[in-house]
């Protein structure tokens, strides 16, 4: 061994999970170390919509909604089924907003709750339609001083010149900023003020979303006295006697065996790398992560290692989301994902085949799930030209920018009719003309027999308040038509090492390994392979990385 470290907590990983676990862990006095594999902070956390899912959560008085544990509870049991756990869902459901009331009271973390943003489901019992979600708070990256440097940036396909869009009234400004003075001021004073931060600190400070989470996350570790270590990876866990006593972390060329006093907590953030896993347990060949390269399944291997129980059983393996393939033009691809622009009015989802598939405006996981029903592995989204210049499509903005770029790239397929889009995208002609005449026949007058787009709660947000009477639906009925193909990809993985209440692993016995912690994407979701609202990975992945820095601190 190269050399020896010792400390109370290590923790492997810096997404929402590991520094969660980290900063609770460094608050309640223990000396912590974080090691993270990649050369920066953050994980796929720092890419997200940086929302958390946590019923009854403290600012939910603040809204005016109302909510129980027993309709949350009744929620969960109703959408995972039969992958139901009573044990950790009741950890979560009761430490959710005591985690959120101790972020906000002891460190940088805020939040801002959203009274509409639907659950996913809101029609299935124990559903809402809005209130259970929060986001993490715009944050001035300048208070991370040098640190910024080493916050991994949002997905570049997620941003409009370098800016991550926040979401509520700064998204409607920018989907707006054609149509109002006062949006177009305000996108405006977006574009000068990150032009300026770019000159002077290489990257725009206004952090929101998932930047802003991992920010203030970071922030707070920082000021928690956390270790951090960078281009740090866990190879191996140290074990004596059956108990995790630290890990064998390989840090630019040096072996270092970490001692941790109290524990370990894996916190690597699943498997959406790790091409041998997804070729086991994903059902389609072709898949597109935009996790980071470097989330590729180590901390179940290392779980594994150390004899805990991986389960790998859910129905869905992972959160699903259709992402479009965004040439960079130097060879390389990016990936949109594409939560918004299907519900939008004018816009149909439709296979190879030319046929739908879907109600287009329900949830990215239910989305994919129907496609590969429908034994399908990609699809397009097709629309008119007075939805795209108002919407966008996927990575195309709505005007005032062009569309020409994209279609010199192939990225955004064009025809002057149904049929001349069909041969520029290889969808049927005939099959896609019949489908947009009987869709447009209905939507004349907004409705979607077919699917009911536009029927629930969470359809509606994400519609446009402007089209009546439904504001999901409007024919296809200004040409040229475009479309954009979409194929499988996810935000995160589901199965994972089986944990208990208190965050620990357990053995194949259901007994836990002493020393050990997962938290975040390592572990098995509790949501049963299902979708069920926003932030249903991250508001768990802090949840229970509060729970475990707890436990390792012995809080009560
Ligand atoms: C575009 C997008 C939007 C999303 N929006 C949301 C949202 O709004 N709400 C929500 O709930 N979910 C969202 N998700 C999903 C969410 O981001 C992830 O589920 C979540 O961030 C996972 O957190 P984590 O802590 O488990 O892992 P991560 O944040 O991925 O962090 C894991 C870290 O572990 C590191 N690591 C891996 N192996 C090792 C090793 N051997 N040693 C040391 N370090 C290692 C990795 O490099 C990585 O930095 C979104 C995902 C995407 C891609």
């Amino acid at each position: 061994m190269d050399q020896n470290v010792e400390c109370d907590v290590l923790v492997v990983g810096s997404g929402a999970g590991g520094l969660s676990a980290a900063v609770t862990a460094a608050k309640h006095g223990l000396n912590v170390i974080v090691a993270e594999k990649d050369a920066v902070f953050g994980g796929t956390t720092a890419r997200s919509g940086g929302w958390l899912w946590i019923p009854n959560h403290p600012m939910q008085k603040d809204i005016g909604v109302s909510d129980s544990l027993e309709e949350a509870s009744t929620y969960l049991l109703d959408q995972a089924g039969e992958k139901f756990d009573p044990e950790r869902v009741n950890a979560f459901l009761t430490n959710g907003p005591r985690m959120v009331e101790f972020f906000t009271r002891e460190t940088a973390l805020r939040f801002d709750p959203s009274a509409t943003f639907s659950d996913y489901h809101p029609d299935a019992p124990g559903g809402k339609p809005g209130g259970r979600s929060i986001v993490a708070s715009a944050f001035d990256g300048r208070e991370l001083g040098p640190m910024l440097a080493k916050l991994r940036p949002p997905l570049p396909e997620l941003t409009v010149f370098g800016i991550m869009i926040g979401s509520g009234a700064e998204l409607v400004h920018f989907m707006r900023w054609s149509k109002s003075l006062r949006s177009a001021a305000f996108v405006a004073r977006r574009l000068l003020g990150h032009a300026a931060a770019t000159l002077v600190h290489g990257r725009g400070v206004r952090l929101t979303n998932g930047n802003a989470l991992a920010g203030r996350l970071l922030k707070s570790a920082l000021d928690a006295g956390v270790q951090l270590w960078s281009s740090a990876s866990a190879v191996e866990l140290v074990r004596e006697g059956g108990v995790v006593r630290g890990a064998i972390v390989e840090r630019e060329g040096v072996r270092t065996r970490v001692t941790a006093r109290r524990g370990v907590v894996l916190a690597c953030g699943g498997f959406p790398q790790d091409r041998e896993r997804r070729a086991r347990l994903f059902p389609h060949r072709e898949h597109h992560s935009p996790a980071p390269e470097s989330n590729t399944g180590d901390g179940l291997r290392l779980a594994a290692a150390a004899g805990a129980k991986i389960d790998e059983s859910l129905p869905n393996a992972a959160a699903w989301v259709p992402v479009s393939r965004v040439p960079r033009g130097d060879g390389g691809w990016g990936l949109f994902p594409h939560f918004i622009d299907r519900a939008k009015p004018g816009v149909i989802a439709v296979t190879n085949k030319g046929a739908r598939f879907v109600n287009e405006g329900n949830s990215y996981h239910d989305f994919i799930q129907a496609l590969l029903a429908a034994g399908e592995t990609s699809a397009w989204l097709v629309t008119d030209h007075r939805a795209i210049r108002s919407y966008g499509l996927g990575f195309v903005k709505p005007r005032p920018l062009p569309l020409g770029p994209h279609l010199a790239s192939g990225y955004l397929k064009r025809g002057a009719t149904m049929s001349e889009l069909a041969r520029a995208t290889g969808i049927d002609a005939a099959a896609l003309e019949a489908t947009v005449a009987v869709y447009n026949r209905h939507a004349a007058r907004g409705e979607d027999p077919a699917y009911r787009k536009g029927g629930t709660a969470y359809n509606r947000f994400y519609g446009d308040p402007d089209i009546g009477p439904n504001p999901c639906v409007a024919p296809l009925a200004a040409p040229p038509f475009y479309a954009v193909e979409v194929v499988v990809g996810d935000l995160g993985t589901y199965d994972g090492i089986v944990t208990n209440g208190n965050a620990q692993v357990l053995d194949e016995n259901k007994r836990p390994i002493a020393g050990l912690y997962a938290a975040g994407n390592d572990a098995l979701s509790i949501m049963g392979g299902n979708y069920p609202g926003p932030g249903i990975t991250l508001g768990p992945a802090m949840t229970f990385g509060w729970i475990a820095g707890r436990h390792l601190a012995r809080a009560d």
